[in-house]
């Protein structure tokens, strides 16, 4: 039987995508069966870029380096998925964006006391861009695979409806909460409370209890791990769609509506709370212009706020 030959790249990331394909167990058995990995960065020591039928790319585009290899990777596949949060939205390393290049580097290399040199590198290193970017900024995208890391199931379902020329099953437009056991009832809660506060209820949804979880807001790609297993959800897959395509709809906005009807906490603390907290509960999408562009988004002042208390705090 004749096999579908494959790429895969990385980008700026953390490599948990890559890793996320060992987490197929056993039905990788049935993926391999169907392609040949030609070039991927953790299995193979191939440089250029065969062509190929898919293509997987995970990471943001936040060098030189990753438009070239993005572009390559573009010319030498027919079909490209973009892997991950990273991918789709720029990730985490969007949280970059509220910063100034040269305010990186200088926090990075020339002002931190554990690098030596007190200089950036120059040799063989990529230039950083100017900004954090989303992979669809620079190429076109065939699928969008949220996640971070994308759970296997949506993985695995992903490359096969690509090979078989059909659309995705498992991706549907569910939030985390659709697969959280945890029941949303009113409480006379009254304060926000921090995630490492107390020992929460393991049935009670944590916006009953005061603590700030992101699933109603945020896309199931993961199969709710978090909420599940005691966590609230940080929101590492994206906002649903609603929230995405929505301009007037928000993260914030929209947790504090259900969240002051369950409890007793002033919607304007729990908003106030979101903003304070932005670079933790939008960082994943920050890079996006789907959020980006939002009329209610103020990230970089919110953080500049946050800033400027954290320095009067440790400064008296
Ligand atoms: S999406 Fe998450 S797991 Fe994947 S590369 Fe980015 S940070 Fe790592
Ligand atoms: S908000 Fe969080 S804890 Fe509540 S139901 Fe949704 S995922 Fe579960
Ligand atoms: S439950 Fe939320 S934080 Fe946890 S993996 Fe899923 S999207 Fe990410």
């Amino acid at each position: 039987m004749s096999t579908v030959p494959i790429n895969l790249e990385w980008l700026s990331d953390c490599s948990g995508c890559h890793v996320a394909i060992v987490d197929l167990h056993e039905k990788i058995l049935a993926v391999l069966e169907s392609v040949t990995i030609q070039r991927c960065p953790v299995l193979t020591d191939v440089k250029d870029y065969p062509k190929a039928k898919l293509g997987l790319v995970s990471g943001a585009i936040r060098t030189e380096h990753d438009r070239h290899a993005a572009i390559e990777m573009r010319k030498s596949c027919d079909l490209i998925i973009a892997w991950g949060s990273c991918a789709v939205y720029g990730g985490i390393a969007g949280a970059g964006n509220v910063h100034s290049r040269q305010e990186i580097i200088d926090a990075v290399y020339i002002g931190n006391k554990t690098t030596a040199t007190h200089a950036p590198p120059t040799k063989e290193v990529s230039a950083l861009e100017p900004s954090v970017s989303p992979l669809d900024s620079v190429i076109d995208v065939d699928l969008y695979l949220p996640g971070c890391a994308p759970h296997p199931a949506f993985v695995f379902d992903a490359l096969l409806a690509l090979l078989e020329g059909r659309s995705p099953r498992t991706a549907t437009g569910e939030s985390v909460c659709a697969r959280c056991r945890r029941k949303m009832e009113k409480t006379e809660v009254d304060r926000i409370r921090k995630n490492s506060e107390g020992v929460p209820d393991p049935d009670r949804c944590f916006l009953s209890q005061g603590y700030l979880c992101m699933g109603s807001v945020t896309l199931d790609r993961c199969m709710s791990p978090c909420p599940l297993n005691g966590i609230p959800c940080s929101g590492c897959a994206g906002a649903t769609m609603q929230v995405l395509a929505e301009p007037n709809r928000d993260i914030r906005t929209e947790i504090a509506e259900r969240m002051s009807r369950l409890t007793e906490i002033p919607r304007e603390a729990i908003v106030r709370e979101i903003e304070r907290t932005s670079k933790t509960h939008y960082s994943y999408t920050m890079a996006t212009p789907m959020i980006g562009e939002k009329p209610t988004f103020l990230i970089k002042k919110w953080t500049d706020e946050e800033r400027d208390d954290y320095e009067q705090d440790h400064n008296h």
